[in-house]
């Protein structure tokens, strides 16, 4: 049984005073909500938004983390900090670092296995750009960033790994990949896990798909077999359209 789970990330939005104030209508909002949630503050707010959700069922996640623990990397932030202010989770392999920031598989595999190392857990993000789509080449670009992202990553680490198949092109854009072309490609991703581990494996995995989500399509996209969660950009940044995505079975 694969728990529902919606992420939120805030990306570069939001003052101390802003993330409060939103985190604080999520908790008063979301109090009844069985499911996982999560949100994912900028570095800056993340101990703000950490005590006001301290003791909820609202996690706090972080959207990168270094692949190093300490050590002479200038503007990074190790995991060891993260943990230090409150988070449990963070976002890797994000479409925007991978595009705009040129992080590859390598680095972001370093970055998993730094993060699993210190107990954290993962959303490992992948998905393919337009161009890749139309040259018909999205499970191949999937497969890629999988087995690259999990790289030495073992069966038990497994467990604390959620994918977030996020089609580039659908990001922040307004257009969403069908129900059924996502189901497609979280389903291929199911059957490549059960290929890299096992079927246990695959089937207790949850999928998250991210993608211009918004309260009027979440219901048909949590509809589908495979698709276990979303990981929300821009919905997210305000109560009245993440709260009734959050809610998408109420
Ligand atoms: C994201 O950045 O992870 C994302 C899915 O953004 P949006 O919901 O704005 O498309």
């Amino acid at each position: 049984m694969r728990i529902p789970y919606i992420a939120g990330n805030w990306k570069m939005h939001k003052t101390r005073a802003e993330a409060r104030s939103l985190a604080e209508t999520l908790v008063r909002d979301l109090a009844d909500v069985g499911h996982t949630v999560m949100v994912a503050p900028p570095f800056t707010a993340i101990e703000t938004v950490a005590a006001v959700v301290s003791g909820t069922n609202i996690l706090v996640g972080a959207q990168n983390a270094s692949s190093a623990l300490e050590g002479a990397h200038t503007g990074e932030v190790s995991p060891l900090m993260l943990k230090d202010l409150g988070v449990s989770v963070v976002i890797l392999g994000h479409s925007e670092r991978r595009h705009t920031y040129g992080e590859t598989d390598q680095l972001i595999n370093a970055k998993v296995a730094t993060a699993l190392g210190e107990s954290l857990n993962v959303i490992l993000c992948v998905g393919e750009t337009l161009e890749e789509r139309e040259a018909g080449r999205v499970d191949d670009v999937v497969r890629t960033q999988l087995e690259g992202g999990l790289a030495g990553v073992d069966r038990s680490a497994l467990q604390r790994i959620v994918i977030a198949y996020e089609p580039v092109w659908a990001i922040g854009t307004g257009k969403t990949a069908t129900p059924q072309d996502a189901d497609a490609v979280h389903g291929a991703i199911r059957t490549r896990i059960a290929a890299m581990y096992d079927e246990r494996a695959a089937d207790e995995l949850i999928i998250q798909y991210g993608g211009s989500v918004k309260p009027g399509n979440v219901r048909d996209l949590m509809a589908m077999e495979n698709i276990d969660g979303a990981l929300v950009g821009g919905a997210s940044l305000k109560a009245e359209t993440f709260v009734p995505i959050v809610k998408f079975n109420a």
